[in-house]
């Protein structure tokens, strides 16, 4: 919401929305004590430098929030500009989970109808469009007529695209479609976003909507299984539906049928750069990595798996502070070692933000390193 409008709502006399309670889960925020353990680790402070862009000073916001502070937007730089790596939840001596809180924290700020206006235009562009990027085009818009015609309509298994892949990189769609055809895979009749933006944002009630959509669509094709190659699709789709769902990366899938696939090996040598949500919240670190090695040489970054540095892109920060987000792309690629042909990673924003900073040395999908092996 604008201040002006806000102002305005204040003007006539009605109630302002953010005389709402800010409720939170009360535990989780006092679990942190404020050591400070967090602030070597935290990528955002690392790069601002402002006290109120650490882990610690997020934390003491969101308390003070919930001491009575009112809601207001002078708490959106610090609350808004974390990126949900979770490097601070893994180095936390006392246990706490700060971008649960802060996500959390956001939901609340909402409600309040505090927000960037970042944020409202990536949740419009979701609602109105079904997807992050605000597009017109049909999300298959990368297959042929005649392609999307001989779509099965049901089918064990579902490719959940993801906005990025069908926006951004039709290209990693359509290959990572052709290599999950094999095995009989099929696409969801009418995919939406996977309501990642929306919930990292803290549009709870609008991110319900979107899922109730798609697991209605999950339905209808009879999947039990559902196989992602976005780091952000992945996590949500395995930890925030409201349903229990069989959710597999695409480098879990490739890495488990090494064999039918057939690769054939390549001479160059590759570093890996692990994507937030799929490594650090997820695990999945030697899936990739598996994969890769069937193909070519792996030199390993400077900090990885549990330490890995994040691309700067999750958590609305590309979109809201992109400055801030392209620093932390620029301080990753410092991490890769000297004598790569490539950096592969396995998340199409990662491979955005990556590349966008402007390194010597190309960023892509695991998709195309495997394409490479198959063709
Ligand atoms: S979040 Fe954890 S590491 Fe950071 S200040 Fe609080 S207790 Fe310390
Ligand atoms: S999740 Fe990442 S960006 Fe957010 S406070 Fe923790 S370390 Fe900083």
């Amino acid at each position: 919401m604008k201040n002006e409008e806000r102002k305005n709502e204040n003007e006539t006399g009605e109630k302002n929305s953010k005389e709402l309670p800010f409720e939170i889960d009360r535990r989780s925020v006092y679990k942190c004590v404020q050591c400070g353990t967090c602030r070597s680790v935290c990528p955002v402070f690392d790069a601002v430098g402002w006290e109120s862009a650490n882990t610690r000073g997020r934390m003491l916001i969101i308390k003070s929030l919930l001491e009575g502070r009112p809601p207001s937007e002078d708490v959106l730089p610090s609350l808004a500009s974390c990126t949900t790596c979770g490097i601070c939840a893994a180095k936390c001596p006392a246990g706490a989970n700060p971008p649960e809180v802060v996500e959390a924290a956001r939901a609340q700020l909402v409600k309040c109808g505090v927000t960037t206006e970042a944020q409202e235009n990536l949740k419009s562009a979701v609602i109105t469009y079904g997807n992050s990027f605000g597009d017109t085009k049909s999300r298959k818009h990368w297959l042929s007529e005649t392609e999307r015609s001989k779509l099965p309509e049901k089918s064990e298994y579902v490719y959940f695209v993801g906005c990025f892949d069908s926006y951004r990189y039709p290209e990693f769609a359509k290959k990572t479609f052709g290599i999950l055809q094999r095995f009989g895979v099929t696409l969801l009749p009418d995919e939406q976003c996977c309501a990642s933006p929306l919930l990292r944002t803290g549009f709870t009630e609008d991110a319900e909507k979107v899922m109730k959509h798609n697991l209605e669509q999950i339905r209808k094709v009879g999947a039990h299984t559902i196989i992602t190659s976005c780091a952000g699709c992945y996590t949500t789709l395995k930890n925030n539906y409201p349903e229990e769902l069989r959710v597999i990366s695409l480098p879990e899938f490739l890495a488990e049928h090494l064999e039918e696939l057939n690769l054939k090996k390549l001479d160059f040598t590759v570093t890996y750069h692990d994507p937030c949500h799929l490594g650090r919240h997820n695990k999945v670190y030697n899936a990739p990595r598996k994969v890769i090695q069937a193909i070519c040489t792996l030199m390993e970054m400077k900090n990885i798996k549990e330490n890995a540095r994040c691309c700067g892109g999750g958590g609305g920060v590309r979109t809201g502070y992109p400055d801030i987000s392209l620093e932390l792309a620029r301080t990753r690629l410092k991490d890769v070692p000297e004598g790569v042909d490539y950096i592969v990673t396995s998340c199409p924003l990662c491979v955005r933000n990556l590349r966008d900073a402007g390194g010597d040395i190309e960023v892509i999908d695991i998709v195309e390193l495997v394409a490479m092996a198959i063709e």
